[in-house]
């Protein structure tokens, strides 16, 4: 009894924050007109952390060149800030661009990167809804490598593993994780701590718990949102355990409930619509 209690309590804070989110930030995507590429700094020996100028950016040194996650908003400026402040810690080429999602503070630059020789890695979801969401489709700089669920990309003595775990943020979300650094980019997942939901672009706040679940199946010690600064794993960890303990089985009840259709527009959209509706009647 008392397990259903928190089981509805948990479903009530997490729907209403989802709820919030869905509201706040429909249609998807996050702004950052007008943001400056911030100074750079180190997160740990070879691995450095760039913010501003839209989504953050992650670098890692290798001895073979540089991996680079995120490409921040379009625009000369940002790249040439960018390339400002990775220069200033290394001369390496970078080898290849990661992109965490498919939203234009995270891809913006891809094609000035390809240009300059880089690959372009990401989910082959990413590529389709790229190029369907108005807001990027004239976004030059589609990914140039890309992988249908998991990938594990090395280069020098690095190795990057690239997880989709479900659809939570958008339809193509990519957990970037780098073992022998102990630290995930799990980008716009936790950027707000709630579930931030782009429903016109694959999102689904019903999946956003499987991603928590699949970050804290991995070995990490740093977090790092789509903004701002690294979260040093207790803010992550207790929400990921939030959703673990509680959010599978009142998510499976609440889809019961809501006949859903995994995957399909329709169910997308009826997703959408019973969020702010099922939050209703739990206060009821
Ligand atoms: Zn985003």
């Amino acid at each position: 009894m008392l397990r259903k209690a928190f089981s509805t309590v948990a479903v009530m804070v997490i729907i209403c924050a989802a709820s919030v989110s869905v509201f706040a930030q429909r249609g998807g995507g996050r702004g950052g007109a007008g943001q400056t590429v911030e100074k750079i700094k180190m997160l740990k020996p070879n691995l450095y952390e760039i913010t501003g100028g839209g989504a953050n950016t992650l670098i890692r040194v290798t001895n073979q060149g540089l991996i680079v996650v995120d490409t921040k908003n379009p625009g000369d400026d940002n790249y040439n800030r960018l390339m400002e402040e990775i220069r200033s810690v290394t001369d390496q080429p970078v080898k290849f661009v990661i992109n965490t999602h498919h939203h234009p503070d995270h891809v913006g630059t891809n094609q000035k990167f390809i240009d300059a020789g880089a690959q372009v890695v990401a989910l082959e979801a990413l590529k389709t809804w790229m190029g369907n969401d108005p807001r990027t489709k004239d976004i030059p700089g589609r990914p140039t490598q890309t992988f249908a669920k998991n990938y594990t990309l090395k280069l020098g003595d690095a190795e990057v593993r690239l997880y989709s775990f479900g659809r939570g943020h958008t339809g193509d979300d990519t957990m970037v994780y780098f073992p022998d650094m102990k630290v995930v980019m799990v980008s716009d997942q936790i950027t707000d701590a709630t579930p931030i939901v782009d429903f016109a672009n694959g999102g689904s706040a019903l999946e956003w718990t499987k991603i928590l679940d699949g970050v804290l199946g991995l070995d990490f010690d740093q977090a790092i949102p789509g903004r701002g600064d690294p979260r040093k794993s207790r803010q992550t960890i207790w929400a990921g355990s939030f959703s673990r303990h509680f959010m599978p089985r009142s998510t499976t009840n609440f889809q019961k409930r809501c006949k859903r259709k995994a995957g399909t527009q329709e169910a997308q959209e009826r997703e959408r619509n019973l969020v702010p509706l099922v939050l209703l009647v739990f206060l009821l």
